[in-house]
């Protein structure tokens, strides 16, 4: 987000009262921003192919519908990978020829689902094609049906998300003994699969890897149909993972980067033979995303300063419990939303949970925060304020897109309501408190 749009509209949250005492968490989504994001991708693919490309949003990096029904109208569809996502994307009104569901687990009654509606599904492994066997002789399939495929060719930086390791969980491991020839038969016997999926990995990953791994599903792809005496395999999904910064508000790397070195470096898979499948989540939106929080106490320990906020492993998983792999930049704020200013010192931001290690930001040179300030967790619009973690039964915050108008005024619309404590209580048995003590 542009630090001067994201200014305005952290003092508009404070202005407008979304930011509170009582409510000391706001989490807020820059609309324009959003959308520049989905428009400059689908200019990066335009820009190398004329080929028919499905840009898929990656629901798991924000399962709000609101975002969704947005990236919808920016012409996106969905890639799911639960039930439960597969119904925010038809909530968000995705046409169902313009979802893609993934997801190692899918069961027999999600699979009939699927094909029953037309989604496209990529099957993750052996036993999978053998129920959409079944499937598929009970009712020839109107979904595209793919496979998904581990190129291994290595990990990135953060090993919790590099898919394209020897031993990923995800998909056919391509140079196991044996699997390529099995890969390539399991197409022969099958007509009706026309697809190959591969998505080597996310955050971490240097696009040289990601290009590597495309490659790898490119050339699998060229070998199938040469076997099959037929374009058999006629759409590649080459999956998401594109990195982001968190580091600076430069853009770096973009999608027209990466779809311009995909062009230089694997030319037949933009020549207009292939349909194509991308599947891109946190690229698309955490630039758009921050979260707020008051700060509650201000204190010192072991000479240390330290601030105590509300915004901690609730809303910034990730960075509490894997600080060297998602380190978060902070702004910091004072209680009316203006930028603090004032010497750089050393200080920890806090969450308020109840562990040592619920910390957003260790030793990090700021304004020195007080009581009431405001501090903004940038870039969390992905797989952040999205993902609440109900230790300690901390509320979800609200979350609120918002538009700059030309007068400088700011626009917030509700995308999800803060969570209530009477709904924690409902949601943690409380209407039936004597359950056990019956019997
Ligand atoms: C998570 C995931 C994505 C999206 O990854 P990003 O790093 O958010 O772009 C795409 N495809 C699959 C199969 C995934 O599991």
């Amino acid at each position: 987000m542009a630090p001067h749009r994201r200014d305005q509209a952290v003092r508009a949250a404070v202005d407008q009262a979304l930011l509170t005492p009582a409510a000391p968490v706001a989490a807020l989504l820059d609309l324009a921003g959003v959308r520049a994001s989905a428009a400059a991708l689908r200019a990066a693919f335009a820009g190398v192919t004329d080929a028919p490309v499905l840009h898929a949003f990656a629901v798991k990096a924000c399962p709000l519908v609101p975002v969704l029904r947005l990236l919808h109208e920016e012409g996106l569809g969905a890639e799911v990978a639960s039930p439960g996502e597969l119904a925010l994307a038809r909530a968000a009104g995705v046409d169902p020829a313009r979802i893609v569901l993934d997801s190692p687990a899918k069961t027999p009654a999600e699979l009939r689902e699927a094909l029953a509606l037309g989604i496209a599904v990529n099957a993750d492994n052996p036993q999978e094609l053998a129920r959409l066997d079944t499937l598929v002789a009970q009712t020839p399939a109107r979904s595209p049906l793919g496979l998904r495929v581990n190129p291994q060719i290595g990990g990135g930086t953060i090993d919790a998300l590099s898919t394209a390791t020897t031993t990923s969980k995800f998909g056919i491991a391509l140079r196991d003994e044996g699997a390529r020839a099995r890969v390539v038969r399991a197409f022969l016997d099958r007509p009706w699969l026309t697809r190959l999926h591969t998505h080597s990995g996310s955050q971490g990953m240097p696009l040289s890897l990601l290009v590597a791994g495309v490659r790898e599903a490119y050339e699998l792809a060229e070998e199938i149909n040469a076997a099959a005496g037929r374009r058999q395999v006629d759409t590649l999904d080459i999956g998401g993972g594109l990195p982001v910064n968190f580091a600076s508000d430069e853009d770096t790397p973009t999608f027209a980067e990466y779809a311009r070195l995909l062009a230089a470096e694997v030319p037949g898979l933009f020549d207009g033979r292939y349909g194509l499948v991308t599947e891109f989540g946190r690229s698309l939106l955490a630039r758009h995303g921050t979260v707020l929080a008051r700060v509650e106490y201000t204190k010192t320990s072991g000479s240390r300063p330290i601030a105590i906020t509300h915004a901690g492993v609730q809303v910034a998983t990730r960075t509490v419990y894997d600080p060297a792999s998602w380190p978060l930049r902070i702004a910091a704020y004072d209680a009316a939303g203006e930028p603090r200013t004032g010497p750089a010192v050393d200080q920890d931001v806090a969450g308020p949970a109840c562990f040592a290690g619920d910390l957003l930001a260790v030793k990090r040179p700021l304004p020195l925060l007080e009581p009431g300030d405001v501090v903004a967790a940038l870039d969390t619009g992905a797989y952040y304020f999205a993902h609440h973690y109900a230790y300690n039964s901390l509320t979800r915050p609200g979350v609120y897109g918002f538009t700059v108008r030309e007068d400088g005024s700011v626009r917030f619309a509700t995308v999800r309501e803060p969570q209530t404590v009477a709904e924690i209580v409902a949601e943690a048995g409380g209407g039936h408190p004597d359950v056990l003590l019956r019997g």
